[in-house]
């Protein structure tokens, strides 16, 4: 686990340096998804201080059970409404939202747990029926509604592009975000900040590094891979 966490770390560092970025520009979050709590405290034992989850049910065991850890946790998987009450109060980061209900949902709960919710809004750069995600052209109605809401904040985007497990045909769509994301900041939008790159997971983090990811998702290169 120390090892395969220091080799992607120091991978983290040559893409940085690569593309003349700050290696500290790109933080790691260990996606821990299907493994157990055992191994998560193993990974936070090594260094990790941010790990993703996909299911509200099984995060929840793992962040009881780690909360004197003081990890943060990032949601990424798809989120439903009727999930956003117990999501408020697991994860310090919410990468999956993808529709004004959704927000408001969280709006609702974050308000009454007196927090504002920190989120990113998740595009479906390539339209893909299989994934969840706003489109491209439809994200800065999306925004403009989230921000009226006083109980989330915005910080920027997030994509899961189409899997090919070959990075240079997935960099247009991590390049898409990039500008998709740099437009919006253009527009300031009110409360809405636009800082976060949430892009690039085991088989293509380099490149996403290259077009200007700020949070990467790493499961595999990590823990090896799920069962
Ligand atoms: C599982 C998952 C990851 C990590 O994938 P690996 O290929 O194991 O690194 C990243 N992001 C999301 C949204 C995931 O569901």
């Amino acid at each position: 686990m120390k090892d395969r966490l220091e080799q992607v770390k120091a991978r983290i560092k040559q893409a940085a340096e690569n593309c003349q970025r700050p290696a500290d520009s790109i933080k790691l979050i260990a996606v821990s998804k299907t493994k157990p709590a055992e191994v998560v405290r193993e990974a936070i034992d090594a260094g990790v201080t941010d790990l993703g989850e996909n299911y509200i049910q099984e995060a929840r065991e793992k962040v009881n059970t780690l909360a004197a850890a003081n990890a943060n946790w990032h949601f990424i998987g798809h989120l439903q409404s009727n999930k956003a009450k117990y999501a408020v109060r697991l994860f310090d980061l919410i990468h999956s939202v993808d529709s004004l209900k959704l927000a408001n949902e969280l709006n609702k709960y974050a308000h009454k747990n007196d927090k504002i919710q920190p989120i990113l809004v998740q595009v479906n750069v390539a339209r893909e029926d299989s994934k969840s995600g706003v489109y491209v052209e439809d994200t800065v109605a999306l925004l403009k509604g989230i921000g009226q809401l006083a109980n989330v904040s915005v910080k920027g985007l997030m994509t899961m592009p189409p899997y090919f497990n070959a990075p240079e045909k997935v960099r247009p769509f991590f390049a898409a975000l990039r500008k998709l994301r740099d437009r919006i900041k253009s527009e300031n939008i009110p409360n809405i900040a636009m800082d976060e790159l949430s892009m690039g997971m085991t088989g293509d983090f380099e490149a996403a590094i290259e077009e200007g990811a700020t949070l990467v998702r790493i499961g595999t290169a990590i823990f090896g891979e799920r069962h």
